[in-house]
């Protein structure tokens, strides 16, 4: 079977000849198509049984004329910008005083690098060669020597307009393959960055793992000695000379104690980040863990900030307390930083059931917002903009590990100057679990 498209082929006939468009008219809109000349053709040649004739309820072929080279160009410019490019143009080599066939076609491959051309002529104005030299190809150019002969012209224009239909048909499959191999490319790319980074952090993991246990160990008698310290201070009978000097170690020995206790904090991030404590999980109330949450962060967040609870009735997650626990108080830290010197600070805490049955908690501010350059590195271990000594950059990222390896997810809307809202979306824990 010849593959035909459902719509008829268009044709643009350019020629100064009137009376040449009415003999294309004629043979291209007649009423038995080209297809059934040529099977009564080649049942005739062959001897077989010629086929049912095909009934065409519509031409084959949808027919425009130029009369000049200039229209004919605009005629070809005109159908490619309507989405209804030619197949086939039938252009008369000599046209005065306008463009020549030639010249014409040049212009219309510009608007149309498909298009096929027959150039018709009556005299041998170019050699075959002379014009291949000049259009550059034969591929989509066949000659026609005026007079014509009618069924030559119905076989050009069939065969030249099925070879345009193929021709678009392979380009659309290679232009699909094309994306395809783009799409897959970019996929495996993507996928490449995700396991980089992956295997960074894993790698950043263990060193922190390393070095959070062996830092871990000097630091508790550390602490334990300065605790000491402080207590023995205290109990010394002093005179009221050495007065001074009491006072002076006992300060230095308290901010040696509040440092040590810092480190310690830091310590606990860093091996909650490299995983080393994974507590087991079970069934909590996101609203209780976050109401102890904010019981705990009392103190960072001060009496100043309002705070709004919007808490609905939500389904128990499979979670460590304790995890998610850390995360809401990341959460209210950053938010009470964010809220400093805030004229109307407010903090809004929302908890919800979405409608794919996800458990949402969301913590809101009004505070200092966040750059738009940031926004895409907070999830990041280490990345901070707080000065040296007041963040580690661990807190968000640790929120990102607790959270996904939960199931759930958790991300950031930010406006700087207005504030910023963090939702933590956690799948709910099934009815047996
Ligand atoms: P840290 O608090 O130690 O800097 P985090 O990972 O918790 O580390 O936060 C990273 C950065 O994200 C912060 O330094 C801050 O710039 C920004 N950030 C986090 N929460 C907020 C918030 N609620 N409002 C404004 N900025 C925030």
């Amino acid at each position: 079977m010849r593959p035909r498209s459902e719509e008829s082929h268009r044709i643009l006939v350019v020629d100064d000849n009137p009376s040449i468009h009415r003999d294309f008219h004629r043979i291209l809109t007649h009423s038995t198509s080209g297809l059934d000349a040529l099977d009564a053709m080649e049942s005739r040649l062959f001897g077989e049984q010629a086929p049912e004739p095909r009934t065409t309820a519509a031409p084959c072929f949808e027919l425009d004329f130029a009369s000049a080279g200039e229209e004919g160009v605009q005629c070809v410019r005109d159908a490619v910008s309507a989405g209804r490019p030619y197949a086939l143009a039938f252009v008369d080599v000599r046209m005065p005083p306008g463009l020549d066939g030639v010249e014409t076609t040049l212009r219309m491959w510009r608007e149309s690098s498909d298009l096929q051309v027959v150039l018709c002529s009556a005299y041998s104005d170019y050699s075959w060669d002379e014009l291949v030299r000049k259009l550059e190809t034969s591929e989509r150019l066949l000659i026609l020597r005026k007079p014509f002969d009618t069924i030559e012209v119905r076989q050009m224009a069939h065969a030249l307009c099925e070879k345009w239909e193929l021709l678009r048909a392979s380009q659309q499959r290679m232009q699909g393959l094309s994306r395809a191999v783009e799409e897959r490319t970019r996929a495996l790319a993507e996928a490449n960055t995700r396991l980089l980074h992956a295997q960074k952090l894993e790698a950043l993991g263990r060193m922190s793992a390393g070095l959070a246990h062996e830092v871990n160990n000097p630091l508790s008698f550390i602490l334990s000695n300065l605790r000491h310290v402080v207590r023995g201070l205290e109990s010394v009978p002093w005179t009221p000379e050495s007065e001074e000097l009491r006072e002076d170690l006992r300060e230095a020995s308290r901010d040696a104690l509040r440092g040590a206790e810092r480190i310690a904090r830091i310590v606990q991030d860093v091996r909650v980040f490299a995983r080393v404590d994974e507590p087991p999980r079970e069934r909590v109330d996101v609203c209780e863990v976050l109401e102890s949450a904010v019981h705990m962060a009392a103190e960072v967040l001060g009496p100043q900030p309002r705070v709004v609870r919007a808490f609905q009735a939500v389904p128990p997650v499979l979670a460590s307390e304790h995890g998610l626990s850390q995360v809401f108080i990341n959460l209210l830290v950053n938010a009470a930083h964010a809220l400093r010197g805030r004229a109307q600070p407010l903090l809004r805490l929302g908890v919800s059931r979405r409608a794919d049955g996800r458990v949402a908690v969301e913590v809101e501010d009004n505070g200092c917002g966040i750059a738009p350059e940031n926004l895409g590195r907070l999830f990041e271990p280490f990345f901070t903009t707080k000065p040296a000594g007041m963040g580690t950059g661990l807190g968000l990222s640790i929120c990102h590990g607790i959270v996904t390896r939960l199931g759930g997810d958790i991300s950031v809307e930010s406006t700087l100057g207005q504030g910023t809202t963090f939702r933590v979306m956690l799948p709910a824990a099934s009815q047996e679990g």
